[in-house]
Order: C-alpha cells, then sequence, then structure tokens
C-alpha cells in the first residue's frame, strides 16, 4: 500500500473538514484532507436557513442568551460550557467569514441581515429574536466555497475522492487512516500525528431523510469499531418540513420569514402546541405536534402530511392578526428563499407563492457522535479520559454543545467553531510530539474485509438490507418510541448485521470508481450506527429533546442528567454492546447562574 505521510490528517471537507485544515495549517501544521466526495460537494452545501450569532444588528442580543436557547433547546442536555463556547465563538466566526469574503445578505445600512429561527429568543425566553445570517436560502453553500477558497490559498493538500475505511492506532494513539482511492480501487495509508474527524451525520439510516446519500456515518462507524464509544445516539433530530415523501428540506427560514403550519382543517395547529412562539417552536417540538395532528386525522385529505403556507395572503393575514407591522409580497419570498421555490416548482410541481407546500417530518441531524471535550479532543469514558492524537469536530462528534435536540443554525456555528479549535490544538499537538511507527499489520484487516464483500456470493442484495433497514428505523426509532419498537428495532437491525456479514453479493467487480462495493461497505456502517441508536434509546427510560418514549413520556432530570456513551467490542458477527451512563451534563452556568437550572418547558 502506498504511504503518505502528513502531520495533521482531516477526514471530511465539509464546514467542520475545511475549517479544520484552515487552521491546522496557519498553525504550521503539514495538512492532508482526505475526502470520499470534491469538497464542495459536500453537505455543508446544502444548509440553507443560516447561521446563528448574536450580532444584535436588528434586535438586542448577546452570547449569553444565544447560550440560554441552545441549552433549552437541547432540553438541557447540553454541556453549558460547550454552549457557550459555541455562542461566544459564533460572533468571531461569523465576522471572520464575512472578512473571508462570504456574501452575507445585508440590512439597508449594510450590515449582516439576521432572521427570525426557532427557539432563537433574546432575555432569557421572552421574545423572538433576529439571529440567524444568511445568504439567501444558500448560507451552506456559500460557506464551503469560502472556506475552500482560503484552503486552497493556504495550499492545503487536498485528497478528493479517497474514501477513509479504517483508523489506525498504536500504544493508545491514533497515527493514521487507511483509504481507498476511488478513481482506482488502490488502497493507500496515511500516516499522521493526529487524525480529525470532520466525516458528517448519518441520516441515511432512516427512509425519509433531508440527508444526502453520502451520509452514511463513515468516520462514527469506523471509531466505533476502533474502540470509541459513540455519545448520546438516542437524539436524532426529525426535521418538521421535509418534502412529502421525498424528505427534501424546506429550511425553517420559511417559517423565520412568516410561513404557518397548516393542517387538513385549514387550523394553524401550532396554536395549541405552543401558544407564543408557534410555528417557531424547537424542532421536536414542531415535529411531535406534526405526528399527532396526523394521529388525530387532521392530516391533509386524511393523510400523514400538513401543509407548509408562506404565499403572501396567508402570511400577512397571521402578522396583521398578532399585531406585527411587518408585511411581505411576491417578490419579497422569490428573494429571501429562491431555493425552496425551486426545489417545490422542480419536485413536485408546486408554486409556493400561489400554494401551500406538502410537508412531514424527515430526518435530519445526528445529535450524539464522537464524544468530544470543547478542546475537540477525543474523549472515552466519564472521566473525559483523552485519546492522545485523536480529535472530531462538526456533526460526527458530540461535544456536546446540542443536548438532546439542536436548534437551527447551531450546526454551521458549531462547524465553525469547533472545526477552527480542533485544527488549533492538532497544530499545537504535533508541534509537541514525535511520530509513533503505524501498526504491523496497518491495512491488513480492511483489505481483508474489502475482499469479503467483493467476493461473497450471497442471496441478498446490499440494497435490499438498507431499504429493509431504513424502513424499520423509521417505523420504530422515529420521533415517538416505546420499549417495544426499540427492543424489535434492535433485533431485526441484529438480524441484517448478520445477513449484510454471511449473505450478500455485489454485481460490480471492477476496481475503477466501484460505488456497488463502497456502498456495500457504507451499509455496514449504517447498520451499526442504526444498531447502537436503537440500544441506547431504549436503555433511555425517559423523553427528552428528540427522544420521545410513549412509554416514558415525562422528562426525569433526577437520574437523566447524564450522557450515554455505548462501547463495543467483540468480532464484527457477535459483538458486545456495553453503555454507560455515568458521564454527567457540565452545568457549570447553572452554579453561577440559577437561570441555566432545568426548567419544564413553556412556551
Ligand atoms: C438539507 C440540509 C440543510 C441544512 N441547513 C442547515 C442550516 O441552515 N443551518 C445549520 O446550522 N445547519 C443546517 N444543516 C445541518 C448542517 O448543514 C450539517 O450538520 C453540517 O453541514 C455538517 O457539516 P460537517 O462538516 O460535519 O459534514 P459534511 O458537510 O456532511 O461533510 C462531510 C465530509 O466528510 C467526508 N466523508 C464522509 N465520509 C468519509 C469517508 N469515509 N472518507 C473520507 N471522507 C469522508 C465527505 O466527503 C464530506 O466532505 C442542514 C443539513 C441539511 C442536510
Amino acid at each position: 500500500m502506498k504511504v503518505h505521510k502528513h502531520e495533521v490528517i482531516v477526514v471530511g471537507a465539509g464546514g467542520a473538514g475545511l475549517m479544520a485544515a484552515l487552521y491546522a495549517s496557519k498553525g504550521g501544521a503539514d495538512v492532508a484532507v482526505v475526502s470520499k466526495l470534491y469538497p464542495t460537494r459536500s453537505h455543508t452545501g446544502t444548509a440553507q436557513g443560516g447561521i446563528g450569532a448574536a450580532l444584535g444588528n436588528l434586535d438586542d442580543d448577546s452570547p449569553l442568551y444565544h447560550a440560554y436557547d441552545t441549552v433549552k433547546g437541547g432540553d438541557w442536555l447540553a454541556d453549558q460550557n460547550a454552549a457557550m463556547v459555541l455562542a461566544e465563538g459564533a460572533i468571531e466566526a461569523v465576522i471572520e467569514l464575512e472578512h473571508m469574503g462570504l456574501p452575507f445578505d445585508r440590512t439597508p445600512e449594510g450590515k449582516i441581515s439576521q432572521r427570525r429561527f426557532g427557539g432563537h429568543t433574546s432575555e432569557f425566553g421572552k421574545q423572538l429574536v433576529r439571529r440567524a445570517c444568511h445568504a439567501a436560502d444558500r448560507t451552506g453553500h456559500m460557506i464551503l466555497q469560502t472556506l475552500y477558497q482560503q484552503c486552497i490559498k493556504k495550499d492545503v493538500n487536498f485528497f478528493d475522492e479517497f474514501q477513509v475505511v479504517d483508523l489506525l492506532m498504536n500504544q493508545g494513539q491514533a497515527v493514521g487512516v487507511v483509504a481507498i482511492q476511488l478513481g482506482t480501487g488502490d488502497f493507500h495509508i496515511f500516516h499522521g500525528k493526529a487524525v480529525i474527524f470532520a466525516s458528517g451525520g448519518w441520516g441515511r439510516c432512516w427512509n425519509v431523510t433531508s440527508n444526502a446519500h453520502s451520509m452514511t456515518g463513515d468516520g462514527a462507524a469506523i471509531s466505533l469499531r476502533r474502540g470509541i464509544p459513540m455519545q448520546d445516539m438516542e437524539f436524532f433530530q426529525f426535521h418538521p418540513t421535509g418534502i412529502y415523501k421525498m424528505g427534501i428540506l424546506i429550511t425553517e427560514g420559511v417559517r423565520g420569514e412568516g410561513g404557518v403550519l397548516i393542517n387538513g382543517k385549514g387550523e394553524r395547529f401550532m396554536e395549541k402546541y405552543a401558544p407564543s412562539v408557534k410555528d417557531l417552536a424547537s424542532r421536536d417540538v414542531v415535529s411531535r405536534a406534526i405526528y399527532d395532528e396526523i394521529k388525530k386525522g387532521n392530516g391533509v385529505k386524511g393523510k400523514d402530511y400538513v401543509y407548509l403556507d408562506v404565499r403572501p395572503e396567508t402570511v400577512n393575514r397571521f402578522f396583521a392578526e398578532e399585531g406585527k407591522k411587518d408585511r411581505i409580497d411576491a417578490a419579497y419570498v422569490e428573494k429571501k428563499l429562491p431555493d425552496i421555490l425551486d426545489f417545490c416548482r422542480t419536485y413536485l410541481g408546486v408554486d409556493p407563492v400561489h400554494e401551500p407546500m406538502p410537508i412531514q417530518p424527515t430526518a435530519h441531524y445526528a445529535m450524539g457522535g464522537i464524544p468530544t471535550n470543547v478542546r475537540a479532543e477525543v474523549v472515552i469514558d466519564e472521566n473525559w479520559t483523552v485519546v492522545p492524537g485523536l480529535y472530531a469536530a462538526g456533526e460526527t462528534a458530540c461535544v456536546s454543545c446540542h443536548g438532546a435536540n439542536r436548534l437551527g443554525t447551531n450546526s454551521l456555528v458549531d462547524l465553525v467553531v469547533f472545526g477552527r479549535i480542533s485544527g488549533i490544538r492538532a497544530a499545537e499537538y504535533v508541534r509537541g510530539v514525535d511520530w509513533t511507527p503505524l501498526p504491523a499489520d496497518a491495512g491488513k484487516e480492511i483489505e481483508a474485509e474489502f475482499k469479503r464483500i467483493r467476493t461473497s456470493k450471497g442471496k441478498t442484495k446490499p440494497y435490499e438490507l438498507r431499504a429493509r433497514m431504513q424502513q424499520v428505523m423509521m417505523d420504530n426509532v422515529g420521533v415517538y418510541r416505546t420499549a417495544e419498537t426499540l427492543q424489535k428495532a434492535a433485533d431485526e437491525i441484529a438480524t441484517l448485521r448478520e445477513r449484510f456479514l454471511t449473505d450478500i453479493s455485489i454485481d460490480d467487480q471492477g476496481y475503477k470508481f466501484n460505488t456497488d462495493l463502497m456502498e456495500a461497505w457504507e451499509l455496514g456502517c449504517l447498520l451499526d450506527l442504526a444498531e447502537v441508536t436503537a440500544l441506547s434509546a431504549l436503555n433511555r427510560t425517559e423523553s427528552r429533546g428528540a427522544h420521545s418514549r410513549d412509554d416514558y413520556p415525562k422528562r426525569d432530570d433526577e437520574n437523566w442528567l447524564v450522557h450515554t456513551l455505548i462501547y463495543r467490542e467483540g468480532h464484527a458477527r457477535d459483538p458486545k454492546y456495553t453503555l454507560n451512563t455515568k458521564k454527567k451534563v457540565d452545568r457549570s452556568l447553572e452554579a453561577t447562574d440559577p437561570r441555566f437550572a432545568p426548567k419544564v418547558r413553556v412556551y
């Protein structure tokens, strides 16, 4: 196998990976970014609504309010120190992005324009505040392009279309990764002093999802297989507004601009569920409300969807009823939400300026993942024991600033704030340590696994297993769960995993761009993550944030202000899972400010 040597190896070229690479290289390190996608195709590029920062350009705002909303939105499971780092870092990060040339929308005075988003308030929940900085509804696209240009300027080494398939550890330290060059099928070893995982989420475990096909959680699954626990996997966010059946995301920015949810009876039902913030309640609340309406038979035409209505006449009617002075017209909607209009016109034949959009909740965002501290160092237990040389940032990481439910616009902040920290820290770390050699058998195990997948002569095609897994997860590990559904999911996923290991076959035996082979391997990652998600959810006997158990409907702060860590040991065919719930939530803000103490959620 060809061996490449770079001090810092960044896995992934989304917002988190590019920010990490930029800062590691600014810190003087020799950096390689290894990415299965061409960088600007990363999922960050699809982020629509905005990036939250308490700039206070339009309303009075402060990082403390932002941190409070983040902690409260996370249903008090967020580590409060991490939420504060996020909120304080957000302002600097947005200004830095602006200085790098990101074309934010502007106010008439030339300041960065900000809009309302779910759960963004000032004065500790008193009123909604405009905090989401945006470039129309293409904010992530602009972030990705801007950061990629900066990395090119800094001569960062890019290995595009190299898919990382294993993590190399030696003497308890991360020493590199193994990757397959997609264009040739060759294995390569990347030997480093530090590895940063920035490989994104795993929405593809579910069948209705906003996530791109590439969101298969490779980095998280690889880490799990190498002994790194996964944290808080039971918390996976369903975004309330995905295009019916397709799952394509309709940004919360639509509701931020005044759009409302309407049931089959023509009622604005969020008035019942969250009387003060209504359609801009946090995502878990809105997703549950939609499910409840559908359960009551209030779906549109008796089906399992409701409407999202941003027609100017509807929006203006509600603005007037609420005594708001704002008024919008068709031109405004066209200017603020161009991509959303385009998606609906193209994929649905629906024009949102004249018709309401049919929507349903869609699997969207992993709050859980590879556990880290606020320095983006990977930690493996309740004592915050650090794995030397291993870092994680972005959606694949769980720092945990989002707790049990992430607020809209906080992921983009997370990428730039913790991506940057991971780069700075990794550069410092590599300066102070010598090279640790590669393990003697580097790459052998994963090479054998690929040979198995390529040559297996089983009866099942991987896509059949994937479709089944996605349905099982949708039906049993969705917005609402019970012990029964979760056990059923865990059992069935284990059976699917067994079949994946013993009974598959693929059609393409070639080496160049063998997507058949790579998708089969990715299915293995999804199955591992689906299994730990179901098991972690089964273990948490309460309802909190995105984890809603019909059989334990109450939040239980007495016993459950702790993070879930799940470990995996043993052979892939017969893995042993261990759960640990001793890692306490950081409550450092609450220690000095009682407003940060957990409260019953009232909207
Ligand atoms: C449709 C949509 C809209 C969204 N809108 C918003 C929004 O408005 N505001 C907000 O805050 N958040 C939003 N989010 C969430 C946010 O965009 C994501 O959480 C975030 O972009 C993830 O960034 P990341 O850098 O962690 O990973 P990604 O951008 O997903 O990038 C992952 C990278 O890892 C690489 N990779 C993965 N596996 C491998 C492997 N095995 N080997 C090598 N490379 C690998 C990929 O090539 C890619 O470069 C949205 C998400 C979606 C899906």
